[in-house]
């Protein structure tokens, strides 16, 4: 079978061309199927009498798929021909390339081109991406023809097309040469026949300007039709086409021009580049047709990039360490923007993504939540029943865009007698690889019903944490009201994990503090709050962070440079002393001395009380510790208040957090080792014969018996984060115990469960 593609630009004759060819080849008794690739869906128009027939993609996305039939979009024309029309999108919306490709597999399903002995495709060439490219992939066209007229444009969109074959071309040559195609511009001629030679290509044909065309296009016929009634000349041109191409025409290869030598041979400019000369020499621009002084190919001058630096570095202050590093990506910033924004339990999430990612991030949620049930017996209000919901892309929608999907579902969910106080709309691939333009819906916001959206566009952004990022800026930017005064004795608390099991018991104990202040809580930014709290954020006279990580620090540097937000400097505090300082340090701010000396006052006793009840069981006992923890007074004052001996303290750097801090002066006199080799843990142990071993892991099968605990990696906030841990040891001791760690199941039953 014969497999013919026809590139050329858009607008230069090139439907007209390929309808009297396959015109002229049915006539000569080929049988012969066009199939038109381009989305104003014309290209079939004479050969069908003027009949607009139904697009392949017009019948995918109005017809369910069990009831799709190949005489639905099979057409016959002139002679026999098959006529196929691809179809595709409204300019600006979609992807035109995507719909070629769907429209090909469904040609490929129904096994139309079996029919046929030659296949014709007429291909817009203006943009030779993926999608226009399938036609010249190798399991299609196996004979290729460029129409071209003389002018500027055409010519450049010509050698692009050459560029997308020589990306398929390896060995067998396929090109059969370029078709002029006059459009009647001074020294066209010479141009096209300086670029064929150029491109090693043979001029296959010359087709002149005729007013016998626009009779045709009058008539809705082919030349090669009307001249059965009125012979035409210009018709034997395609009948000598058909001929040849029915004999067989020696093929070429690929030799596209590089901009610069495009330019310099059509233009007959020089190429300086970044030269003030660039557009010295461009003489002979307006006779290519092109406007004096502009030059198409001249690299802009960057005006902006000052301001571009500028920008770049603000943008790089809001990225996740792996877009930053280029790793690989932890999860995709879909999921994440949506597991943040479900957080505002007022709003509702719509997620503009096939049903596929929605199903993931409902999944990420709700698992958080049945997580949550499962350990603590509660279940967060956002993972009960999550308000999420999805517009359920599908292949339609990445053909023809979703925004109007979108914009209905958007008006479907405010109309509703319990619409949500606001609605999130977050975008997934899909929806950022075809443009989709998720802002326009927030021209559907009323005063009391308004529409946020994230342009998170999954992967295309990054991982998970920078979904998280997306989130948090864009929702404070689109919520936040920077008139709301500030409040006295109110705080927000900043950037709680939302996937740690003791996020809400660690919010516990801080509002009990808190609240013994006379100190109310905002906003969680963002856990569990209301759209309300977020809109009302500059109310906070202080910004109590959760964690004052890489992220933290990020969300503190956000607020701090756009709303002016005050920020403490100390972190959700763990431990006792971390604990004592960080309600001195509140209170200092809000002037609640006495109130905070008293809350100190009453822990301290308690934590004492219970640390002489721990010490007879504990003191002596010898403690070793490795771990990927970098800061662990809250486990070693304990420790040491209990009277233990700390033997070894073994420290795993990486990437994210490296060196070992402490301000216990008593810590200096602990064997402390940096970068330690885990290898080397069977080893101390054996050395050391710790009674209690704690770390992040659990180990190989060691013979020494010990209690084997693990440290959070977020550990419990307030006075007794490290007295639990150690009463847990105390606990073991007593219990006798020691070795039974391996067995994880019992240990469970006997302490947790
Ligand atoms: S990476 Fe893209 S396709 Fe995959 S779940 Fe995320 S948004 Fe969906």
């Amino acid at each position: 079978m014969k497999e013919i593609a026809i590139y050329g630009k858009g607008g230069i004759g090139k439907s007209m061309l390929a309808s009297n060819i396959s015109a002229a080849l049915a006539v000569q008794g080929r049988k012969v199927l066009q199939i038109g690739c381009d989305p104003k869906h014309d290209s079939t128009r004479l050969l069908m009498h003027g009949q607009r027939i139904t697009t392949v993609l017009d019948y995918i996305r109005d017809t369910a798929m069990l009831d799709q039939k190949p005489d639905d979009i099979l057409f016959h024309g002139f002679a026999g021909t098959g006529c196929i029309e691809a179809g595709g999108p409204k300019p600006g919306v979609g992807c035109a390339g995507r719909g070629i490709i769907t429209a090909f597999e469904l040609l490929d399903r129904f096994h139309i081109k079996e029919s046929y002995d030659t296949v014709l495709y007429d291909v817009l060439g203006d943009v030779v991406c993926g999608g226009f490219a399938v036609p010249i992939r190798r399991e299609y066209a196996n004979e290729i023809f460029i129409v071209t007229s003389g002018e500027y444009m055409s010519i450049y969109a010509a050698n692009n097309i050459l560029r997308g074959i020589a990306n398929y071309d390896t060995d067998t040559p396929r090109i059969a040469g370029v078709i002029y195609n006059s459009r009647n511009v001074s020294g066209e001629l010479e141009r096209v026949r300086k670029f064929a030679d150029a491109v090693s290509l043979p001029v296959f044909a010359s087709v002149p300007r005729s007013e016998a065309f626009a009779e045709c296009e009058r008539e809705n016929m082919t030349l090669i039709e009307a001249s059965h009634q009125s012979p035409d000349s210009t018709a034997d041109i395609f009948r000598d086409i058909a001929k040849r191409i029915i004999e067989g025409t020696p093929h070429y290869s690929a030799s596209p021009l590089t901009d610069e030598e495009l330019e310099s041979l059509i233009m007959g400019t020089v190429f300086y580049e970044n030269s003030e000369d660039a557009t010295a020499d461009k003489s002979s621009i307006d006779q290519a047709g092109q406007p004096a002084g502009a030059s198409m190919l001249a690299p802009e001058p960057d005006v902006s990039s000052a301001a571009g630096s500028r920008k770049n570095a603000a943008l790089a202050d809001l990225l996740s360490k792996n877009v930053i590093r280029d790793e690989p990506l932890h999860g995709c910033a879909f999921n994440g923007a949506v597991c943040m924004s479900v957080h505002i339990r007022d709003a509702m999430v719509l997620m503009h993504s096939p049903k596929s990612c929605a199903y993931i991030s409902w999944q990420t949620v709700s698992s958080t939540g049945r997580r949550a049930l499962y350990e603590r017996g509660t279940l967060l209000p956002s993972s009960l029943l999550p308000a999420m919901e999805a517009t359920d892309m599908d292949e339609s929608d990445m053909v023809f865009g979703g925004t109007d999907k979108l914009f209905d579902k958007v008006q479907e969910i405010l109309a509703r007698k319990d619409s949500p106080k606001a609605l999130i709309v977050v975008s997934a691939c899909p929806a950022g690889i075809i443009g989709d333009d998720i802002d326009r819906v927030k021209a559907l916001s009323t005063p009391d019903r308004p529409v946020i959206t994230v342009k998170a566009d999954g992967n295309l952004s990054g991982d998970y944490l920078q979904g998280m990022l997306m989130a948090y800026t864009s929702l404070a930017e689109q919520i936040i009201d920077p008139a709301v005064k500030r409040e006295p004795d109110t705080v927000n608390i900043v950037f709680e994990k939302v996937v740690i099991k003791n996020a809400e018991s660690n919010f516990s104990v801080v509002r009990s503090f808190l609240d013994a202040m006379g100190i109310k809580v905002n906003c969680r930014f963002l856990y569990n709050t209301t759209y309300e709290s977020v809109r009302r954020f500059c109310s906070a006279d202080l910004n109590l962070l959760a964690y004052k990580d890489y992220t933290g620090n990020i969300l503190e540097r956000f607020f701090t440079e756009k709303y002016g937000s005050e920020f403490f400097d100390m972190q959700f505090p763990v431990g006792y002393e971390e604990t004592e300082e960080w309600i001195r340090g509140i209170a200092e701010h809000f002037g609640k001395h006495e109130q905070a000396e008293k809350l100190i006052s009453e822990n301290s006793e308690k934590y004492f009380d219970r640390i002489k009840e721990l010490r007879p069981v504990l003191s002596g006992k010898k403690l070793f510790i490795v771990t990927y923890n970098h800061e662990l007074d809250w486990i070693l004052r304990a420790a040491l208040d209990c009277g233990m001996e700390i033997v070894k303290i073994g420290i795993l750097n990486f990437s994210q957090d490296e060196g070992f801090r402490t301000s216990i002066p008593e810590a200096a006199d602990i064997d402390v080792v940096e970068d330690y080799d885990p290898e080397q843990r069977v080893h101390d142990i054996e050395q050391l014969k710790p009674d209690i071993i704690l770390g992040n892991y659990t180990t190989e099968k060691i013979e020494h018996k010990a209690i084997f605990d693990t440290i959070p990696m977020c550990p419990d906030v307030g006075f007794f984060s490290g007295l639990d841990l150690v009463e847990r040891w105390s606990g073991l001791v007593e219990t006798g115990t020691e070795g039974e760690w391996r067995e994880d199941r019992k240990l469970f039953d006997k302490y947790y469960a």
